[in-house]
């Protein structure tokens, strides 16, 4: 049942032959009921800590968070989250639950957890534990808090955005009650970690429903943020988008790569992702991106300047922009290129770096720094310069990517 992997069910087994409930709960329930393939399996058992440790004494275990009842076990390599039932105690800072208690009674613990489509329970037959009516709302598509809406929201704000993340994940509505809470409550967002807003929006932003949910929402996510995200029309440009964060976020943050950086700097993004996504839309606005519509020597030296990855990214931002009239105006010019021929034009460069014999970068030339040397140039910037004016001529056609003919230029 349930396309249980071997390694949980024989986990739950073993809790069971202990004398201990133990069952699969939350998101490996969910995704498994809608068929599609959980990322992770995570258990609820009765078994206190302690005696969870005792059941799996033979494994490896982590100690990943014993003062909130979990205990992380190898089996077979695969990390499996056990977690004692626990309720949850007063949030007087709405973010972290003051203390929480530990229980042997599974509706308890399903009753702590966020939406009734998360909120569901399976044992290692496949019998469905399901106080809250996740089954019904799975099949409605609807993402309804467990119990009220604003007690729920009032304990831990962050559930404000969870709400609007598995709705653009899923693809699912948000339940009216619920979504009145999101509207009116948003702000309360503000007061949690900022990274763990991120990890939201990230998944968010990821999701197949990603423009419908942010268009209807607009508002709330701003609240949720604390700024101001791209307008309407933008977000809904993410229908098309690849589903590559950062070229998402360069949408989501826009227009502008000062909006995008300072976007995700307050949020407290990866630098890596900073960097990459600032670039894509930097590159998006650049007049200079034609050169991809052109011919291969333009586009070898946008590789050149740019490398591959970012290259390919700042297109795709660019053909995603082209579909929206306001944003082509703003900032390329008045003559319509359409998404099909930018997409075109990064399959262009795509060949380009599917041949062997491509010659774009310093390090594909046939010759190196120590030929220059050779030549009996000196050390220092001038080889660089003749390096680079070497690569020019080769991507221009000048003379061709061959050690002899580039020797004999230099001298
Ligand atoms: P994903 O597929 O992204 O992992 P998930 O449903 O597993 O989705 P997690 O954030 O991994 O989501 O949380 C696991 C489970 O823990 C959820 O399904 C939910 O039951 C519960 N949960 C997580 N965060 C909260 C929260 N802030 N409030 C209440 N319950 C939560
Ligand atoms: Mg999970």
């Amino acid at each position: 049942a349930m396309n249980m992997p071997e390694y949980v069910r024989r986990a739950l087994a073993m809790l069971e032959d202990a004398g201990f409930e133990a069952f699969a709960v939350g998101g490996c329930v969910r995704d498994s009921i809608l068929g599609r393939t959980p990322h992770d399996w995570d258990i609820c058992t009765a078994a206190l800590p302690e005696e969870t440790g005792a059941v799996f004494a033979d494994y490896r275990t982590i100690d990943t968070g014993m003062k909130h009842g979990t205990c992380t076990v190898l089996m077979d390599g695969e990390p499996l989250e056990i977690t004692t039932y626990r309720i949850d105690g007063n949030y007087s800072d709405g973010r972290h639950p003051d203390r929480v208690w530990f229980s042997r009674d599974l509706r308890e613990d399903l009753a702590r957890r966020d939406f009734t489509v998360n909120a569901m329970a399976v044992d290692r037959q496949g019998r469905l534990v399901d106080p809250f009516g996740g089954r019904a709302d799975l099949a409605a598509q609807l993402i309804r808090a467990v119990g009220k809406p604003e007690d729920r929201f009032r304990e831990d704000a962050l559930r404000i955005i969870r709400a609007l993340r598995f709705a653009a994940v899923l693809g699912f509505r948000i339940e009216e009650e619920t979504a009145d809470a999101v509207r009116s409550m948003a702000a309360l967002c503000r007061g949690t970690s900022r990274e763990r807003i991120f990890i939201e929006l990230t998944k968010l932003l990821m999701g197949d429903s990603a423009a419908a949910v942010l268009t209807e929402y607009r508002g709330s996510m701003c609240s949720c943020l604390g700024m101001e995200i791209a307008e309407p029309e933008r977000l809904g440009l993410l229908r098309r988008a690849p589903r590559d964060l950062p070229l998402r976020c360069g949408i989501f943050f826009g227009p502008g790569a000062g909006r995008v950086r300072n976007g995700l700097k307050e949020l407290k993004a990866d630098n890596e992702l900073i960097r990459a996504a600032e670039k894509a839309a930097e590159l998006s606005e650049d007049p200079a991106i034609r050169g991809v519509l052109e011919n291969d020597a333009a586009r070898m030296r946008l590789l050149r300047d740019h490398g591959p990855e970012d290259l390919c990214r700042g297109i795709r931002l660019r053909g995603v922009l082209s579909e929206s009239q306001s944003e082509i105006d703003d900032y390329i010019d008045s003559n319509r290129v359409s998404a099909d021929d930018w997409e075109n034009g990064c399959r262009a460069v795509e060949r380009i770096l599917e041949r062997k014999d491509a010659c774009w970068n310093r390090s594909q030339l046939a010759v190196n720094g120590g030929d220059i040397l050779r030549t009996g140039v000196p050390r220092g910037p001038e080889v660089g310069r003749i390096l680079d004016g070497l690569l020019e001529d080769v991507i221009s056609g000048r003379v061709p990517n061959d050690r002899e003919r580039l020797l004999r230029r230099i001298r």
